[in-house]
């Protein structure tokens, strides 16, 4: 089995002048845009859209050039997840970024105290591999409507997507040149990056993560982080077997595994467990994993090479540790094809089962007692995504919010980022801050707090000096009952 397309290589890398260049470009071009008013930002970027979508069968293309993915993928979790977050953004914007006005003490009832959001300046996406066009531009449509500019450092393993969207967004000629650039290249690039913009939007592992949380606090610029993942799936007696394991195959093997908030581990209540896996088994043998361009595949291949080590060594891992593993086989090493596999009768020391595998292996696990199984987890250090599924829904809703998870969901899993008014981001070591919901927008803001004094106008406040004891007690007294 053999996918026609090879994997993307990477890139030469920027040189630091070409990336100076670009981060001086987006400021000429941030000091242009930020005098757009809010309604000319949401009308380029719905227009922009519209223009890209009149290449949606080229940017499919690319995508599936560098990345693989079966089209279904391409079409849900790439271009309409995409521009879900665009109408989410587009239309609340006004709502969002209006100026706020706040409540004030009434000794102050003379003056009006009101938010006002500013931008930030120039944003910095620092970006993973596994979704090459929803993760770059899906932050970037916020980061501009807030009259940011934007220069993306898109994974040295899936640049074309992005330089794609580069060439549409200069081609297109509704924004200033420089608005949205591009710097290319590995970890340096992503550095030197980091260590010219105003903000950082960071998309990646938690090692790097911790980097750029260093590098941010060195500057004092704001950094969000948006880091890995271990999503336990916990399946109750009662739950709904049809349902669960299907969603547990889906949501494990969809874009093969590498997807932050993808299944990763399942812990099944004993009297549930043969024919939970049963069902799973299965599903498992039902995937589809061909080259087929259309849509008569399921599973595609991995997309960074790395990551065939990973799923590899995990497998063999199990193995050894004496699990049922069914598939984990690498079927074209060259193409990066791996089997959709199956690590049944998991136990706790496998890596599979305490390291992100992020890739097609799913591990299956038996236990007695729900709630110490969560209590376990919410000791361990990953806290992304964990789903309940039971037909209870008062006790799996009472599980699921006690777990230390950004995104918990009840017999449902992965719809999160498709509800965008919902923030998104993990706890712990899984995430600083949250992409998407309101506060999505105005993060990528400076809240400025004004006040202005609107009458008597030249009459002195009578806290000022000359300080005096009648005037200390009524200010006491005045402050007091506001
Ligand atoms: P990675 O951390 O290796 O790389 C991410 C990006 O950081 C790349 O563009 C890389 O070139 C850059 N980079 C590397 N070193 C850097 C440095 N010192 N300074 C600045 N930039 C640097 O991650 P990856 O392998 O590309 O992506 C997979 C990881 O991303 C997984 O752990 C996955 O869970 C996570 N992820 C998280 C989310 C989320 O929303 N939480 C979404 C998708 C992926």
């Amino acid at each position: 089995m053999r996918d026609p397309v090879p994997h993307s290589v990477p890139v030469r890398d920027h040189s630091s002048q070409e990336i100076a260049d670009r981060l001086g470009r987006g400021r000429e071009a941030q000091a242009h845009w930020r005098a757009y008013s809010l309604s000319q930002r949401v009308r380029a970027l719905r227009a922009f859209h519209e223009f890209l979508r009149k290449d949606r069968e080229r940017l499919i293309s690319v995508i599936r050039e560098e990345t693989g993915k079966p089209r279904a993928e391409i079409e849900a979790m790439e271009l309409d997840a995409a521009e879900m977050i665009l109408k989410f953004f587009t239309r609340g914007a006004h709502r969002i970024l209006r100026d706020r006005a706040v409540p004030r003490p009434w000794v102050l009832f003379n003056k009006r105290a009101y938010v006002r959001y500013a931008p930030r300046g120039l944003v910095g996406l620092v970006t993973p591999w596994n979704m090459p066009y929803l993760i770059p531009f899906g932050d970037a449509v916020p980061a501009l409507l807030s009259g940011n500019a934007v220069v993306i450092k898109p994974s040295e393993w899936t640049t074309k997507t992005v330089l794609y969207l580069e060439d549409r967004f200069n081609a297109c000629g509704l924004f200033p040149e420089g608005l949205l650039q591009v710097c290319v290249g590995g970890g340096t690039v992503g550095k030197a990056v980091v260590e010219g913009v105003d903000m950082v939007l960071f998309t990646g592992s938690t090692a790097t993560g911790r980097k750029i949380a260093r590098a941010a606090a060195e500057r004092l610029i704001p950094a969000v982080l948006e880091l890995g993942g271990k999503h336990p799936m916990i399946v109750a007696k009662d739950a709904p077997m049809k349902r669960a394991s299907k969603a547990a195959v889906w949501g494990r093997f969809a874009n093969s595994g590498q997807i932050c908030v993808g299944v990763e581990r399942i812990f099944v209540e004993r009297p549930a467990y043969r024919e939970f896996c049963e069902a799973l088994e299965t599903e498992l043998k039902a995937l589809r994993q061909n080259a087929d361009d259309g849509y008569g595949t399921d599973l595609g291949r991995l997309i960074f090479p790395g990551q065939l080590a990973v799923f590899e060594r995990h497998a063999a891992d199990a193995a050894e540790k004496g699990a049922r593993v069914v598939g984990g086989k690498v079927l074209d090493r060259e193409g990066l094809v791996a089997e959709p596999t199956i690590v049944f009768d998991a136990t706790g020391d496998m890596l599979c089962m305490r390291e992100e595998t992020f890739g097609p292996l799913l591990a299956v696990s038996p236990v007695d007692n729900i709630d110490a199984t969560v209590r376990a987890l919410n000791d361990e250090s990953f806290g992304l995504a964990a789903s309940v599924w039971t037909r209870d829904l008062r006790r799996g809703e009472a599980l699921a919010v006690s777990m230390q998870s950004g995104l918990v969901g009840v017999n449902d899993l992965l719809t999160h980022y498709a509800v965008c008014a919902l923030p998104f981001g993990g706890m712990k070591q899984s995430g600083l801050g949250r992409r998407h919901s309101d506060d999505g927008l105005r993060m990528f803001c400076e809240q400025q707090s004004v006040i202005v004094h609107e009458f008597p106008a030249n009459q002195p406040e009578f806290w000022w000096f000359p300080y005096a004891r009648f005037k200390s007690a009524i200010l006491s007294w005045l402050l007091r009952a506001s």
